[in-house]
């Protein structure tokens, strides 16, 4: 059984990232999406939200399943028994932080691989950072994000300005 581990923020998930999910999960046999508890950023979005709307949103894909982890990657992956990181490329500008990423998971996990997938042009400039910057000025979100995603962002950014801005 091929396992391979999509590691991300997604906070939240965008079309580029499902993009990048069903192409990966026709690569292997079980795609496990595991949401990152990265302390260095600044979430919009919990874990658990991020976990239900992933959850929702890939309703449906058998062999796809969500899950969240603090930990090194290597070592989630190699306790679920994946062979595989998928990350996702978009610019130039995702390669250097992307590259030494994979260098340094490598030095830690010689016998797990980062596999590269090239956005696909459609979804090249989709960030989830530029989605959250679109919402907050109540922007039109079609095409970016999925509509469950787009009904949360909304809700939310409401939120911040209840509360006084965001
Ligand atoms: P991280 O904080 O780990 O970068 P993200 O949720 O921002 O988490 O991204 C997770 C992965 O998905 C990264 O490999 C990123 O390059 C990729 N990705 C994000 N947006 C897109 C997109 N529009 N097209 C292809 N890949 C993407």
């Amino acid at each position: 059984m091929r396992i391979a581990v999509y590691p991300g923020s997604f906070d939240p998930v965008t079309c580029g990232h499902l993009d990048i999910v069903q192409r990966a999960a026709q690569l292997f046999d079980h795609l496990i999406v595991a949401v990152s508890e990265n302390r260095a950023k600044v979430a919009c979005f919990t874990v658990a939200e991020r976990l239900e709307m992933l959850r929702q949103v890939l309703a449906g894909w058998d062999n796809v399943t969500v899950d969240s982890y603090r930990d090194l990657t290597v070592r989630y992956a190699r306790a679920h028994g994946a062979r595989a990181i998928i990350r996702g490329l978009r610019a130039v500008s995702d390669f250097e932080n992307e590259f030494t990423m994979a260098l340094t998971n490598k030095k830690l996990a010689p016998e797990i691989e980062t596999v590269f997938l090239m956005t696909e042009a459609r979804y090249s400039f989709i960030s989830s950072s530029a989605v959250k910057e679109v919402a907050s000025y109540g922007g039109r979100l079609d095409d970016m994000v999925p509509p469950l995603v787009e009904k949360l962002l909304r809700a939310k950014f409401a939120a911040y300005t209840e509360q006084g801005g965001y």
